[in-house]
């Protein structure tokens, strides 16, 4: 049912209906970016085509249906997300966008010297280097949570590590690079007791699992709308209402004022106090089509689909001798990282991409997951709706045929 219900899609995706180096192009390299289903497309054509125009100032029709467009899209990711408010819904250009933001604000606001911030030893540069900005900046602290060999964090640990200074938690929900989709309930439980908030990083979360926000409790919530089959350039930033409402805004300009002297200034209402300048319309758009495509599917159909993808993959590729995969958590999101004995991961992408596979290499920006396993960086296949069984077929014939032409 499920199978067959996926192999429909495929059609959605023309991109994918072509050939690279006269092969048919296997693409799996969505935990970098997902293909974009024809009704994203056309939605921004229609957008382009027949309502362009700037939001929110405008009193002509056409700024008024563009205005409509964009908070109809708004209240799209608040149900998608199950957040209480719309005004709680940000948008910003991606994941790395809305996590600079809370760093900024948030730490504009509350942090100063001798603060701690937690952070863990598996989260992607965006959540690691806006907060090293406000260490720099203010003379904060950043603490670390390790994972074990298997990629699970070892949260045992986070209890001691939150300390009365311990001003945020920032975490990330599914590692990009090892799969491991982190026990975050649990989480934020631990730092609730405390008294201390949590950001999530959902950017691998969002297109893989439900997510609801109120269930989670999380404080923030940030996410990229590229990597959930929507277009590149938009992304969300969730913030409970109590938190926003307490926090500086981050950028100054048009659309998050409320009135500007040269003496002083006031700041607009939720959300717009976040938004300075004019968005990205039609990509809202295009992120509310790729919520309801998905929605369309099922999110718990597509979590079923990929994960039996993840494990067919994970067994074929495991029968390659010298092969190792990094990341054996119990709960994996449909990402297989890896490399073959005395092979540079490198080469291994350069070889298999001449043969249709599109995959990526390199420290997938986490390196201190690389420098943990003491290794330049992996191989990583990461699976999405479209993807079949067949492909992994042809993965697994690629490496292998660039295992035996390497060594
Ligand atoms: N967080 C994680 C876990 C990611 O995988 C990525 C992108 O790969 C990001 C953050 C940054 O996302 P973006 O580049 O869309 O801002």
């Amino acid at each position: 049912m499920i199978k067959r219900m996926m192999t429909m899609n495929r059609g959605d995706f023309k991109i994918l209906d072509q050939k690279i180096y006269g092969r048919p192009l296997v693409y799996l390299d969505n935990a970098a970016t997902t293909q974009k289903p024809q009704v994203v497309i056309d939605t921004l054509k229609a957008y382009y085509e027949t309502i362009n125009s700037n939001i929110h100032r405008g009193v002509h029709y056409l700024s008024q249906r563009a205005t409509d467009e964009f908070e109809a899209a708004r209240e799209a990711v608040r149900r998608f997300i199950n957040a209480r408010h719309a005004y709680e819904i940000v948008f910003t250009r991606g994941a790395t966008d809305s996590m600079n933001l809370v760093a900024a604000s948030f730490g504009r606001t509350f942090l100063h010297e001798g603060d701690e911030i937690v952070v863990s030893k598996m989260e992607h540069h965006a959540n690691i280097v806006p907060w090293q900005f406000l260490c720099e900046d203010r003379g904060c602290v950043l603490k670390v949570l390790p994972f074990n060999e298997k990629g699970e964090l070892c949260i045992e640990q986070l209890d001691q590590l939150i300390t009365p200074k311990t001003k945020i938690v920032a975490v990330t929900q599914v590692s990009n690079s090892l799969g491991t989709v982190n026990p975050v309930k649990a989480i934020i439980e631990i730092a609730h007791k405390k008294g201390v908030p949590v950001l999530l990083d959902g950017a691998q979360a969002v297109s893989h699992c439900k997510v609801d926000v109120q269930a989670l409790d999380c404080e923030f919530y940030c996410f990229s709308g590229h990597k959930m089959y929507a277009p590149m350039g938009i992304g969300v930033m969730y913030g409970k209402e109590e938190w926003l409402n307490k926090m500086k805004p981050y950028q100054g300009g048009g659309e998050m004022i409320k009135q500007v002297t040269f003496a002083k200034t006031t700041y607009n209402d939720l959300p717009f106090k976040f938004e300075a300048g004019t968005p990205s319309v039609g990509d809202a758009m295009g992120l509310k089509a790729a919520i309801e495509y998905m929605e369309s599917i099922g999110i718990e159909n597509i979590a079923a689909y990929e994960k039996e993808l993840l494990d067919y993959a994970e067994k074929r590729l495991s029968s390659i001798e010298g092969l190792r995969i990094y990341g054996q958590a119990a709960q994996k999101a449909a990402i297989v990282s890896f490399n073959i004995d005395k092979i540079h991961p490198s080469d291994i992408g350069a070889i298999i991409d001449k043969l249709g596979v599109a995959v990526r290499t390199g420290h997938h920006c986490t390196q201190p997951i690389m420098d943990h396993f003491g290794i330049p960086g992996t191989v990583r296949a990461s699976f999405a709706i479209y993807n079949d069984k067949k492909e992994i077929d042809d993965l697994y014939e690629a490496v292998y045929r660039a295992k035996n032409m390497l060594l």
